[in-house]
């Protein structure tokens, strides 16, 4: 049976490289692809930023692939998230051949929690110019990321295994956020499943190790916010946010997006570089099942970042059209 791929572009450099993406899948794989609305134009034409049939349609496609949303992010991404049933945000960051990274040594995934933490969007005015945030972790959605880290790494051959925290500060949630994953890691440990060795690090220590020694890093575990932090700082190591590609997956179907958000500094020029939406793409086939298809993506992006064409942001002058066209040539 063909499977079905919800495509909702959103706004800004998202209706540049989510197209730009559908021909490259369309170039290696058979899907069905729908196409749905949401973000800040459907905002202004309708009143609601995501709406319901694009929530509902998510929850029933095999797979999202999704581009960006500018004002209200929060308000689309992180239900879109809840209808593929998504706990773990998975960022891999890699510097490539010729691309010109500060740290081209640098090869990890970050692992990022997907559910709570202070993306629980609890807040509120307590009194006149007194606002709070809660910030919820829970035993069961450590357990599980956990769990998912764990094996990301032992699948992917990643031997360094690392869990963000500040326990030290948040002691009663991110030491629930640590008791979970030491209680996961000897679990494994007694039913001898892999990976089951990790180092605690302390999220501000490790924003700097992360620049210094970004190679002594496999798989990042990390609270929500935390994860989305260093992963942005992670891209600034590899060549920038135009070639993140990120997968929210978990218990259902899987909601692929680049890192980068709607771009509206370059948005309508047709300069954005789509790797990082194409490496999603990628990630969505290899979700599908279609592994071949997805390796085949990930090299003809590969050849491309190292002998070009390539967009402003890596240095080049090429368009994002031209680059779409050069990864198909090589599929
Ligand atoms: P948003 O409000 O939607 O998050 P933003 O500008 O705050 O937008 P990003 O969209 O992530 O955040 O962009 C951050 C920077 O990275 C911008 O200078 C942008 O031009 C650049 N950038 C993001 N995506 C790309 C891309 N695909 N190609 C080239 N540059 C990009």
């Amino acid at each position: 049976m063909t499977e079905s791929v919800l495509v909702v572009p959103g706004d800004g450099v998202g209706r540049e490289v989510v197209p730009a993406a559908i021909e490259v899948l369309e170039a290696v794989a058979d899907l069905e692809f729908v196409e749905a609305d949401a973000g800040d134009r459907v905002k202004r034409e309708t009143g609601e930023a995501l709406p319901e049939e694009t929530y509902r349609r998510a929850g029933e496609a095999d797979a999202t692939l999704f581009g960006a949303a500018g004002e209200t992010a929060a308000d689309v991404v992180l239900p879109l998230r809840e209808a593929v049933d998504s706990f773990a945000n998975v960022r891999p960051v890699r510097a490539y051949p010729g691309v010109d990274a500060l740290r081209p040594e640098t090869d990890l995934a970050f692992v990022r929690e997907n559910t709570e933490g202070v993306y629980a969007g609890i807040e509120s005015e307590v009194a006149d110019g007194v606002t709070t945030l809660t910030r919820v972790i829970t035993e069961e959605a450590s357990r599980r990321i956990a769990e998912f880290g764990f094996d990301y790494a032992a699948d992917n051959g990643y031997d360094d295994v690392t869990v963000a925290h500040k326990a030290n500060v948040m002691r009663a949630t991110d030491g629930r956020f640590l008791d979970g994953v030491a209680a996961v890691a000897e679990e494994r440990a007694e039913r001898d499943a892999a990976g089951a060795d990790y180092e605690p690090a302390l999220m501000d220590a490790l924003a700097t190790d992360l620049v210094v020694r970004p190679e002594e890093y496999g798989v990042v575990i990390c609270p929500n916010l935390a994860g989305d932090v260093l992963s942005d700082l992670a891209a600034g190591l590899v060549g920038g946010l135009g070639l993140l590609p990120s997968a929210n997956v978990g218990a259902g179907n899987g909601l692929f997006e680049p890192v980068h958000g709607s771009a509206p500094d370059i948005a309508g020029e047709g300069v954005a570089n789509p790797a990082a939406t194409v490496l999603s793409a990628a990630m969505l086939l290899e979700h599908l099942g279609e592994e071949e298809a997805a390796a085949r993506v990930r090299t003809a992006v590969e050849g491309v970042l190292a002998d070009g064409p390539r967009t402003p942001d890596l240095g080049g002058d090429a368009s994002t059209a031209a680059v779409t066209d050069a990864i198909v040539a090589r599929l």
